[in-house]
């Protein structure tokens, strides 16, 4: 099962599917050397799934920090020096084999050693359907989350869903969050078959959840397709994120996951956008699915709204000083909108535990 991915720099493949592992063989064959970048967990969990596959060309791996402690500057540096001491070349290739973190170090790695070498996504996470395409990749400064980053496409995205069995709990919940984004901001039967199919994020079977992950990356396809450098509608994509990354960036990083913060400015956008676009939508049968889900969705009591507000401000869509959201005027059809700072104050105290 594939999607073609097209956008104006480069057209790839998305194969996914349940144990494809294998296709990696032909995909690598013809470059000079292989440069692994994965992690700890997926070192232990999976590595030697993916390194049985290769042909003989020398092969180097490079062993990142779990998780978000993979996206420093010091990480990258070290990288590349990685990357020197054993001397790739412009002929090299570059596997991102891991969650969306190795996926955006990976990713940036590849966008800046030499001007730039090729690479292929290797997600292994559920919230990876949604960061492995689209070409965006980038590192953390700690004045902000994603800051230092590129556009930069891969070659090919494999997308084996066999990885996703050892997932803890709450990096399927982090995951999934992105799945529902896809739904909500593009198709209101897609929400409806998400609610009353899904009832645990631990035992969706196979079939189904790589169908749910197929529609989320078609979803981000064709936005992707219709503007690759976030010129307009990609950023609906952000839907969720601006009180999102506010949170994730707020807790430090590791505190929340990503699609947990994510999850919580989901229902923040949702409740603007009854206020602002009266949108209609049935916010309480959402949140108590949500919960059976295992999902938290308000705002964490610590976290007061003066110093968040600060963050979602420094957003990269803010326009002077006024955080612009992506808000819903029906299920599937996002816009962006500017919010006043009052209303914000008053839905995030609404929104607070
Ligand atoms: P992650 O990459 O941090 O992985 C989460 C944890 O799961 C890590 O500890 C990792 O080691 C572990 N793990 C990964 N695969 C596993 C497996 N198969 N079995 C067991 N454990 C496994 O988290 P993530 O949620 O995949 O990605 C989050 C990151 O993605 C954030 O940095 C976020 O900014 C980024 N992101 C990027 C984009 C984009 O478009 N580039 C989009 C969304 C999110
Ligand atoms: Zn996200």
């Amino acid at each position: 099962d594939s999607i073609n991915i097209c956008t104006s720099s480069k057209n790839y493949s998305v194969y996914i599917g349940n144990e494809i592992v294998h296709l990696l063989t032909k995909e690598v064959e013809g470059y000079s050397k292989i440069f692994i970048v994965t992690d700890k967990h997926l070192e232990s969990l999976h590595l030697q799934k993916l390194t049985q596959h290769l042909p003989e060309i020398e092969t180097h791996i490079y062993i990142a920090p779990n998780g978000e402690h993979a996206k420093t500057f010091s990480v990258f540096e070290d990288c590349i020096t990685y990357a020197l001491q054993n001397g790739f070349d412009r002929k090299s290739i570059v596997l991102a084999f891991g969650g969306g973190a190795i996926g955006d170090l990976a990713g940036f790695v590849a966008a800046t050693y030499m001007r730039g070498i090729p690479f292929i996504q290797i997600p292994t996470t559920i919230l990876a359907h949604d960061s492995a395409i689209g070409g965006k990749v980038a590192i953390n400064h700690p004045l902000g989350k994603n800051m230092i980053g590129a556009f930069y496409q891969p070659e090919l995205v494999l997308y084996d869903i066999q990885f996703l069995a050892t997932l803890p709990s709450k990096e399927r919940r982090s995951g999934f969050a992105e799945v529902i984004k896809h739904a909500l901001i593009s198709d209101p039967t897609f929400l409806q078959d998400l609610m009353v199919k899904v009832n645990s994020l631990d035992s969706i079977p196979v079939h189904d959840l790589q169908m749910f992950l197929r529609k989320g990356m078609e979803v981000k396809a064709n936005i992707v397709r219709l503007d690759e450098k976030e010129q307009n509608i990609r950023a609906y994509l952000n839907f969720g994120h601006t009180l999102g990354h506010a949170l994730e960036s707020t807790a430090g990083y590791g505190n929340l996951t990503h699609g947990e913060a994510v999850m919580i400015g989901i229902v923040y956008a949702l409740q603007l956008s009854i206020e602002v676009l009266q949108l209609q939508f049935p916010i309480k049968e959402f949140t108590t699915w949500l919960e059976s889900l295992g999902y938290k969705w308000r705002i964490p009591a610590d976290m007061d709204f003066e110093s968040i507000f600060e963050w979602m401000v420094r957003d990269k869509k803010s326009v002077s000083n006024t955080p612009t959201f992506v808000l819903l005027q029906e299920i599937g059809k996002p816009v962006m909108q500017k919010v006043d700072k009052s209303l914000l104050q008053k839905t995030y105290h609404l929104l607070q535990a």
